[in-house]
């Protein structure tokens, strides 16, 4: 007897969405949540000026017209509290909360090829077995630390910002350093810059970056919000990014120089992502372009920051706008003309190594109360090397990917049959709105599901030649555009992971943009699975493995 039909690892976003549409499925299922409650990155990252980048109303699920119509979101772009309250609201409104089980992290899950089952090892000792997994672990949710020496050394508060302590730092009249400079740190160093006694803020390489312009949301504009949420999702569905920020569809080149620093002005001052998102299609993809509008975020930069020679720091040289991940900001650049901020370059003095009370770089020792390492993540696949995933003949997931992942649309791996990545490596979540994405993934998965239990078959898993196929075509994207060329997460860089420094691209992202990626999935999924061996009934030995097409 199997301990459940399916487990999900992870409570957060997705494990929150998938759990709620097993249940309605009257699938067996549990959560297995390593923290010690829901909420995922929501309830993990507490540090000062963690909001949403998304609009509000565009990040939240869109699957019950109840919680459209009961859920007031404050701000345009929400702050964490409120985050983790909305996704505590929706677990508890569908009594979801049951089926999760809180501090508990699952070590192993090895497929018996045998009984056609996962068996999960779990860290409170136990061993529990499922036909399906179904990974819901966050793209962002291992946090690295730099490698640098004496870490442990420090005797005052020093955290990742993803550890930032639940009840709270208190930082008044501390001298505080912040480590990094990428959307976190540049959400953190503006959020505390005038509640700290002194900031100094140790930047390898500056992000560009521009302004949220958040805002406050009244009754009247949540009214208003409700009535076109139909539209808003409508509007997502149909653009690459999955926001409501379409991208401008005229020529970057057909248009004359007035025009486009026109649409740079509105776009400068109007919330959110349009001016990553809504701007020329060429920013990605051509170098000039690019160089144009980067220029353009430079003179923005420069007439922000007053110390002539502070803004030349904060302005990128090694990549152009938009081709790593765009951080928004709220005052961060204002931040650096306050007194007590101080920003040091460690691409020209590097970090040596952590004191006793402080950092020393290549120049100089520096005194410090609290260290903040805000240092980035073991993005996209961290969180799957940290199980020792095993699929058929003992092949573990963590080696077969050790050059970066391959799947079958993000949601499925040759070789780990019954293993299902809602928003998996490859899939569309990465590159768009995570939730939107996530929505997407999950209701796949679940029609995959839905599928085999209406075909009796229990074991499905992708074949080579359509992993094969379809990680070609992710990595194909990625030579049209200018971000294969940038030190981001969205190519696998990660100075402090072994193997992970720059120089190799991890094809972690499909960058073919939501339209696209929903075409493709839907119609894998209208045409029988194309791509995908589904295997019999029991007994599992004599099974019969047969394509769908057959
Ligand atoms: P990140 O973008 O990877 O930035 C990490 C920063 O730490 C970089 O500036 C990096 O410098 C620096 N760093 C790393 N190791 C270092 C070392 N050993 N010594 C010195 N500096 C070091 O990480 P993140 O800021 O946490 O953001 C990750 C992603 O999370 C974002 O891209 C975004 O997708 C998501 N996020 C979203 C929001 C939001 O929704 N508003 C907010 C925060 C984060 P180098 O670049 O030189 O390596």
């Amino acid at each position: 007897m199997i301990d459940y039909e399916a487990i999900v690892i992870g409570a957060g976003v997705c494990g929150i969405y998938q759990i709620k549409k097993l249940v309605d499925l009257g699938i067996r299922a549990t959560v297995l949540e390593a923290a010690p409650d829901l909420g995922g990155t929501w309830y993990n990252n507490r540090y000062p000026g963690c909001r949403f980048d998304s609009e509000s109303y565009t990040y939240g699920y869109s699957f019950s017209r109840e919680v459209l119509d009961e859920w007031h979101w404050k701000e345009r772009f929400s702050s964490q509290p409120e985050n983790l309250k909305y996704l505590n609201f929706v677990a508890d409104k569908f009594d979801l909360r049951r089926h999760m089980q809180f501090d508990v992290r699952v070590e192993a899950a090895r497929y018996d090829e045998a009984a056609n089952l996962w068996r999960l090892s779990l860290s409170d000792g136990r061993t529990l077995t499922a036909r399906w997994v179904i990974l819901a672990t966050g793209l962002l949710s291992v946090p690295t630390l730099p490698r640098l020496e004496g870490m442990d050394r420090f005797k005052g508060p020093s955290f990742h910002t993803f550890y930032w302590p639940h009840e709270g730092v208190d930082l008044a009249g501390k001298k505080v350093a912040v480590i990094g400079t990428g959307a976190t740190a540049i959400q953190v160093i503006a959020e505390i810059a005038d509640k700290v006694g002194d900031l100094t803020v140790f930047q390898r390489r500056p992000n560009w970056s521009a302004p949220l312009n958040n805002s406050p949301i009244s009754d009247g504009e949540m009214a208003a919000i409700r009535k076109r949420y139909d539209e808003i999702f409508a509007a997502c569905a149909r653009t690459p990014g999955a926001f409501e920020h379409e991208p401008d569809r005229r020529g970057f080149w057909e248009v004359s120089r007035e025009e486009r620093i026109e649409l740079w002005d509105r776009l400068y001052d109007e919330p959110g992502f349009g001016i990553w998102l809504a701007n020329f299609r060429e920013i990605f993809t051509d170098e000039a372009a690019n160089a144009e509008f980067s220029e353009y975020i430079a003179g923005r930069i420069r007439g922000r920051v007053k110390d002539p020679a502070v803004a030349e720091k904060l302005i990128p040289r090694d990549h152009g706008f938009g081709v790593q991940r765009v951080p928004l900001e709220t005052r961060y650049y204002e931040a650096y003309n306050r007194d007590n901020v101080h920003l040091v370059d460690i691409a020209e003095t590097p970090l040596v190594c952590v004191t006793e009370s402080g950092l020393r770089t290549s120049a100089r020792d520096y005194d410090f109360d609290v260290i903040v390492y805000a240092t980035g993540f073991d993005a996209i696949t961290g969180a799957y090397d940290h199980i020792e995933i095993q699929g058929v003949g003992g092949e573990k997931l963590g080696d077969k990917w050790k050059d970066g992942p391959s799947t079958f649309l993000g949601m499925l791996v040759a070789g780990f049959p019954n293993l299902l990545l809602p928003s998996g490596p490859q899939s569309g979540s990465a590159s768009t709105n995570y939730p939107r994405a996530i929505e997407i993934g999950v209701d796949w998965c679940t029609g995959l599901l839905e599928y085999m239990r209406a075909h009796g078959h229990d074991r499905v898993e992708a074949t080579d030649a359509a992993e094969e196929r379809w990680t070609r075509h992710v990595t194909e994207m990625y030579g049209m555009m200018l971000m294969r060329k940038a030190k981001s997460w969205f190519t696998g860089y990660n100075s402090n992971v072994p193997g992970h420094e720059a120089g190799r691209i991890r094809y972690f992202v499909y960058n073919g943009g939501t339209p696209k990626f929903v075409a493709t999935i839907n119609k894998v999924a209208q045409t029988g699975y194309d791509g995908v061996v589904f295997g019999a009934s029991h007994p599992a030995p004599d099974r019969q493995l047969r394509s769908a097409a057959d």
